[in-house]
């Protein structure tokens, strides 16, 4: 081999190695449910998300694992009272579940309303609206500026029902995530978009039906 075919090996092993490091998953002592941790390169610090079934962890390349560990370990009391909160927003009883169909079609409406008249106070251009219960999104928008929003968003706060309703708006004018989406979206919302996007993750969505 020549030093080329050296260095290539080398770059390969190396990238091997990188993503072996990359994610990990452990039990640790005080904590119900598996700590995911995974390598980041752009994050400044480390970064704790707790799901309720699950504790993400963001790791910095120049912190190590069991520097990331001991700082979950180290703040186990308030992940449980996180985990306990988003587990009790998430219990529904059949009497929810009545409760919501019954009021499905006025928070249609409702909803829809809310539609068409942020659509029309920023001059947004869309085809059609339809309201469903999709599992997994809020909402969402076609290349031919068909726009879905979710029930579900009945039940959250108002300003981040409104940041979905504009999120899939501005997609009628950039159907990507580029910086120039975001930069668009923030004209229409108080606070920057991208902070109201992280908040909306901390938000489960209901199935109506
Ligand atoms: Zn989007």
């Amino acid at each position: 081999m020549n030093i080329f075919q050296y260095f290539i090996l080398l770059v390969f092993l190396l990238k091997i190695y990188y993503e072996l490091m990359k994610l990990k998953t452990e039990h640790l002592p005080g904590i119900p449910v598996p700590v995911f941790f995974r390598r980041n390169r752009r994050a400044r610090r480390i970064v704790v998300t707790t799901e309720h079934n699950c504790v993400k962890v963001s790791v910095p390349l120049w912190n190590s694992y069991s520097q990331a560990r001991d700082f979950v370990v180290s703040i186990a009391t308030k992940i449980n009272s996180n985990i306990k909160e988003l587990t009790a927003k998430g219990v529904d009883t059949q009497r929810d579940v009545n409760m919501r169909l019954a009021r499905m079609p006025v928070e249609a409406k409702k909803l829809a309303d809310r539609f068409v008249y942020l659509a029309k106070k920023y001059g947004f251009k869309y085809k059609k609206l339809t309201i469903r219960n999709q599992r997994t999104m809020w909402g969402s928008c076609s290349s031919s500026g068909n726009i879905s929003i979710n029930i579900a968003l009945a039940e959250l706060p108002g300003d981040l029902r409104d940041y979905v309703i504009l999120h899939e708006l501005v997609h009628t004018k950039h159907p990507n995530h580029s910086k120039r989406f975001w930069k668009e979206l923030d004209k229409y919302t108080l606070i920057s978009s991208k902070i109201t996007d992280r908040k909306l993750r901390d938000y489960r969505i209901t199935q109506w039906w």
